[in-house]
C-alpha cells in the first residue's frame, strides 16, 4: 500500500503512525492472533509500544465504543423490534460485543497510538534522525 499523507486514513488501515505504510497488526482480525504487534514498524523501526504499559490506556477506549455498541444495539432493539423481553437484550449485545472485540482492541489501541504516543508522520522517515540520536555539534575552540 503506498502511504497516504492523511493520519486518519493511516489509523483507519492500522499503519504505523511515523511512516504510515508499515502494519502494526501482524494477525488478520479474525484471528486467535488478533492483538498481536511487532516491537518495532517493519517498514520505519518506530517502536509500536512508546514505553512499558502504553495501551492500558486503550482499555479506556475500548470500553467507551463497548458502551457505544451496547447503546445502539439496545435503541435498535427497542425501536425496530418492538423492545423484546430482556434476555434478547443482553444476547444480542452480548454476541455483538464478543464478534467486534477484535476491532475494539485494534482500533483503540491505534487512537491511543496516535493521540497520544508523541510520533508525527515523517514522509521522509528515512533520512530523518530523532533529535536525541543527532550528533552533538563539537564546541568552538578557543585556541586558535
Ligand atoms: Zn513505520
Amino acid at each position: 500500500m503506498a502511504p497516504t499523507a492523511s493520519n486518519t486514513s493511516a489509523l483507519l488501515a492500522l499503519r504505523c503512525p511515523r511512516c504510515h505504510e508499515g502494519k502494526i497488526f501482524t494477525s488478520r482480525a479474525l484471528s486467535v492472533h488478533f492483538a498481536d504487534m511487532p516491537e518495532v514498524c517493519p517498514v520505519c523501526g518506530q517502536p509500536t509500544e512508546p514505553e512499558p504499559g502504553f495501551y492500558y490506556g486503550a482499555m479506556f477506549v475500548s470500553y467507551a465504543f463497548s458502551v457505544a455498541i451496547f447503546a445502539v444495539t439496545a435503541a435498535a432493539l427497542y425501536f425496530l423490534a418492538g423492545d423484546p423481553a430482556i434476555w434478547v437484550y443482553v444476547a444480542v449485545v452480548g454476541l455483538l460485543a464478543t464478534v467486534f472485540t477484535p476491532l475494539s482492541v485494534r482500533y483503540s489501541r491505534m487512537l491511543m497510538l496516535y493521540l497520544f504516543g508523541g510520533v508525527d508522520y515523517q514522509p521522509n522517515w528515512v533520512r530523518y534522525v530523532p533529535r536525541a540520536l543527532r550528533p552533538v555539534p563539537a564546541p568552538a575552540t578557543s585556541r586558535g
